[in-house]
């Protein structure tokens, strides 16, 4: 048996031409504005993407590029202001943030309405709750794909391995509100290859190269990979990446995301649906402008 390949890629377009049809209906278009400190390569990189597929589907974009040197007064003050700004739908703040800078702080500032990052305590509340949340993109990421596929949630007995605020903790609040039965795992757990060989939905987000190998698995299971690990450098010099999970794991799981090409796109495109959910919200006055 070879499991059939979850790709990213045209999950991650159907959500954002669902993002494209649900901007077009509203009265004033969505806008992201994504604040960024420094020229760290990679958050220079990420923010370019999110403005490109914002753009592509018709929101507007504004990167506010600050220097390395800005106060966190001047930061706090300038997210106080997009905070108050009714043409403002979505506001990230890209991290890391330059040292002295208390990130936390930061984040913390960001309206919860507008926070498409879904990273504030009130957004971490209400998900965990069950009242309209902007989630955090990568969990949400993962829930869209497997919808993609038709793959089902609810009644699953589902294992995540990794319990960071970004992936592990708000995926299960996500599959918990999907009606699956979850259980979350970590780095103390003891025998964790009899709990992921339980699951029919196992989901690893730990950060550690083909730590599931295929005999960790479930003959059958629906296998996400989260993890995006550096291993080495390809003939052309590019990184070469590989997931948490083995690639054997192929052997014995019934569908499988590839890494890279599975979980990667998802999140950006969940972005962008999270912009448009907020502007939905404020533009309906359901939360303050
Ligand atoms: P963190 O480092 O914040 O969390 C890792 C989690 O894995 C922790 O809960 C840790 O347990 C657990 N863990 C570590 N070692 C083991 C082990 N041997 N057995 C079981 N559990 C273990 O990572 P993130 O959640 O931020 O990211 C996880 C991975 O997902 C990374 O590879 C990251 O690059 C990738 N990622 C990919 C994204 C995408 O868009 N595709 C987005 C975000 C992350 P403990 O809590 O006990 O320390």
């Amino acid at each position: 048996m070879s499991a059939a390949v979850l790709a990213g890629p045209p999950a991650a377009q159907a959500l954002l031409d669902q993002a494209r049809a649900r901007a077009a209906q509203l009265p004033r278009r969505p806008e992201l504005h994504v604040i960024r400190l420094g020229d760290d390569p990679a958050s220079l990189s990420y923010v370019s993407l999110k403005e490109k597929k914002a753009l592509e589907v018709g929101l507007g974009s504004t990167v506010h590029a600050l220097p390395e040197t800005t106060s966190e007064a001047e930061l706090l003050g300038l997210i106080e202001r997009l905070n108050a700004d009714p043409a403002v739908s979505g506001l990230l703040v890209q991290l890391p943030l330059p040292e002295g800078i208390d990130s936390g702080r930061v984040l913390d500032a960001v309206s919860p309405d507008k926070d498409v990052d879904g990273f504030h305590p009130v957004n971490v509340g209400r998900l965990w709750s069950g009242a309209p949340a902007l989630p955090p993109c990568t969990p949400a990421g993962v829930v869209a794909l497997l919808d993609h596929y038709g793959l089902p949630i609810a009644g699953q007995r589902a294992v995540i391995v990794g319990r960071s605020n970004i992936v592990g903790k708000p995926l299960a609040a996500l599959l918990l509100a999907r009606d699956a039965t979850v259980t979350l795992a970590h780095s103390r757990t003891p025998d964790l290859s009899d709990l992921t060989r339980q699951a029919e939905l196992l989901v690893v987000a730990v950060g550690q190269a083909h730590l599931i190998t295929a005999e960790m698995v479930r003959p059958g299971a629906t296998v996400i990979d989260v993890g995006v690990n550096r291993v080495g450098l390809s003939k052309s010099g590019k990184a070469r990446l590989a997931g948490d999970v083995h690639p054997d794991a192929a052997e014995v799981a019934a569908a499988l995301t590839p890494v890279p090409g599975g979980v990667g796109p998802m999140t950006v495109a969940q972005l962008i649906m999270n912009t448009v959910l907020a502007a939905e919200r404020l533009q309906a006055g359901e939360g303050p402008q």
